[in-house]
């Protein structure tokens, strides 16, 4: 996970013709975690850096940062960072990194940097930086070569800005996230005068939001939603029950003009709803009266002709407030067969089945649930197509790079830049890690940074890596196997190795696993020991444990990918013996091994090979000793106990064709029947 990205190109570029280069470290082929990096000469400025919600099987992963070894390697040269507005996608990384490198200023909308504070103060990293609010139009230098000028845009969400960017190579119009929206609900319009002006003056590149770049049309207003959700509103006989994002400030004040219009009683579910309720209003961004609100304590009390609940969980989110009550989890709300549910929201792609079972599950409570593209209860904060278009005939950039969306958006959003004659060769299609190089004159692709992601589960506090997050989908989809093999340090069995199942479904029977385990342990014993040990002179040998732990879960786990098609986490403890313990001699009840042994992978723990019919039978190339006296199992904590010993309880377990039972146990061998180990 380390490193290497090629710093030495630097000097190179520099050496030869001074370039712009634009480095997005996430938000391409993807929505979300907008990361971007601009580099001149010596000088580094940020713009966003965002954060992006799991997919499935993540299991245990919260929050998704893009991986900022290009930053953390280069954080001397960090000048500041430019922050376009308030949105997880664009701010929620930031506290995160500021972890990693300090960033000496960070400019941005007063909104989204209130909302950032919070944010440092949790993580601790507030005088790791300093913040500066800006307004419309403000310009401001970082580093030697930068100067940014804010231009107010519409989104939605408030305060939001587009940036032109001047450098030594010319003007970049990055849109950030935008829609245009003429009648915006703050009244806070979009500066068409100061994009066209830099249109006029001559856009080098245009850096353009590609959300929406499939979708025909303008993106209607924000207003349009008001007289739908006044509609369901009025007609609602009971509780009005409306979910929507949070940080959706304009959806959220026509909520609360709504309700004080007819005439209910607002109760806020949700801490982020609340949160971002209480910041928007402190700092004038939300309007509305402090008897509108009633405590969710009290919200019983509100008949419910005259009660409005605004809440998280638009987007199925299981621990929001929704989502717990549509499983009737939340304390103080129940559904009520009265209550209208509306859902002024769409499920971002990932999220459709758990929104989907939300409404599901609040129907089947009874109540009314308005939702979907038909009711007209939800627009989108980005623009579409002709929007789009409308961006770049004001701009008419030289070069254009589509940005923010997944693939096929960024395909559409070139079409219409071409379409808008932005020829071919100016425009490129880029991905995370990708370097743009302009100069006044030329567009191309440079030598990537490293690109990645980095997986935070939040409530540990801690990275989750790629083997980790492997871990954790063998555990959900497969199981555990654990085995506890006692091993003396001259290199043989000493007890019957115990193995453990959970959760793990599987058609072999216990027999089967016990057996297949003491053969695998048999094995590396046999053909991988000289390489395990090490005769250094004493009077043990020096053995790698790890070593010996590893042969056997990778050997097991082949076997059981092979035989079995399931794929377990194996977890293998050795416990050594000392030298001269009796050895234990190997299950001696085996009907004839009716598999392949394990074989097959002769010379370095290679693979494949043995497979099926191979006529390696007899799985006994364990034994090399014939001593008699059966050991008893190994215990966890003190070196396996030598001398005949009772046999272990037999505990004999029913794996069979279903799930094992709750603290199945196999003892691998019955050492109390003696029979031939070459039976
Ligand atoms: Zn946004
Ligand atoms: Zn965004």
């Amino acid at each position: 996970m380390t490193a290497s990205i090629s710093n030495s190109r630097h000097g190179n570029a520099t050496a030869q013709e001074p370039c712009l280069r634009v480095i997005p470290l996430g938000g391409l082929h993807e929505i979300g975690k907008n990361t971007c990096v601009f580099e001149y000469g010596d000088d580094l400025m940020l713009v966003d850096a965002g954060l992006a919600f799991p997919s499935d099987g993540m299991h245990g992963v919260n929050v998704v940062l893009p991986d900022t070894s290009f930053l953390r390697q280069n954080q001397k040269r960090i000048r500041g960072m430019i922050v376009t507005h308030g949105h997880e996608d664009h701010i929620g990384g930031i506290a995160h990194h500021l972890k990693h490198f300090n960033i000496p200023v960070i400019y941005g909308p007063r909104l989204a940097l209130s909302m950032l504070t919070g944010k440092m103060d949790e993580a601790g990293v507030t005088d790791r930086t300093t913040l500066q609010t800006v307004g419309p139009r403000d310009v401001v230098r970082v580093g030697q070569h930068f100067s940014v000028e804010f231009i107010r845009n519409t989104h939605s969400m408030a305060d939001s800005f587009s940036l032109a960017i001047t450098t030594p190579v010319g003007t970049i119009i990055f849109t950030g996230d935008f829609k245009f929206d003429h009648t915006p609900v703050d009244g806070e319009h979009f500066d068409l005068a100061r994009l066209a002006h830099h249109g006029d003056k001559g856009v080098l590149c245009l850096f353009s939001d590609s959300t929406n770049a499939e979708v025909p049309g303008f993106c209607p207003p924000e207003r349009s939603v008001f007289p739908n959700l006044d509609r369901h509103m009025a007609q609602a006989e009971g509780r009005v029950i409306i979910t929507t994002f949070a940080s959706s400030i304009h959806r959220v004040s026509m909520i609360l003009e709504l309700a004080l219009k007819n005439g209910r009683k607002v109760g806020l579910l949700g801490r982020s709803m609340l949160n971002v309720i209480a910041k928007a209003r402190e700092l004038g961004y939300m309007r509305a009266p402090d008897d509108l609100f009633v405590p969710i304590k009290q919200i019983n009390d509100v008949p419910d002709r005259e009660t409005l609940l605004l809440m998280t969980g638009s987007q199925g989110e299981p621990l929001a407030a929704l989502s717990r009550i549509s499983r009737g989890e939340h304390p103080q709300v129940k559904v009520k067969s009265t209550d209208t549910i509306i859902f002024s929201a769409s499920p971002i792609p990932g999220n459709t089945i758990s929104v989907v079972n939300t409404i599901d599950r609040l129907m089947m409570l009874g109540a009314k649930v308005v939702y979907g593209k038909g009711e007209g209860i939800h627009v989108s904060g980005h623009g579409f197509q002709e929007d789009q278009k409308l961006m770049l005939a004001l701009t008419r950039p030289k070069f254009f790079v589509p940005v923010h969306g997944e693939h096929r958006m960024l395909v559409c959003h070139a079409r219409t830049g071409h379409a808008m004659g932005v020829p071919e060769d100016n425009t490129l299609i880029i991905d995370n890690g990708d370097v743009v190089e302009l100069t006044a004159e030329s567009i191309r692709k440079g030598n990537p940074v490293k690109a990645g992601i980095e997986l935070l589960d939040q409530s540990r506090n801690g990275i989750v890596d790629a083997r980790v997050l492997k871990e954790r989908q063998q555990l959900a989809e497969d199981g555990i196997v654990t085995i506890l093999a006692a091993i003396s340090t001259d290199g043989a069995m000493v007890a019957p190795p115990r193995v453990n199942l959970r959760g793990v479904v599987t058609t072999a029977d216990a027999r089967k696993m016990s057996l297949w385990t003491e053969r695998e342990i048999s094995w590396v014993l046999e053909n991988r020991w000289k390489q395990l040990s090490r005769n250094s002179g004493g009077k043990t040998p020096e053995v790698d444990w790890m070593g010996v732990q590893r042969e056997v879960e990778v050997g097991l786990g082949r076997r059981m990918r092979r035989e079995l098609q399931v794929e377990p986490l194996i977890l293998c403890l050795v416990q050594p013996a000392p030298g001269g313990t009796p050895v234990y001699k190997g299950r001696a009840d085996a009907e004839p091994d009716d598999r392949p042994a394990p074989r097959g992978r002769g010379g370095r723990g290679g693979h494949g090979g043995g497979g099926q019919g191979g006529g390696a039978q007899g799985g006994h190339h364990g034994r090399r000793e014939r001593a008699a006296a059966p050991a008893k199992p190994a215990p966890i904590s003190a070196p396996a106990a030598a001398g005949a010993a009772p046999a272990p309880s037999p505990a004999t377990a029913k794996v069979g064709a279903g799930r094992p039972e709750p603290e199945q146990e196999m003892p691998a061998g019955r050492t109390r029947r003696r029979r031939s180990a070459a039976a």
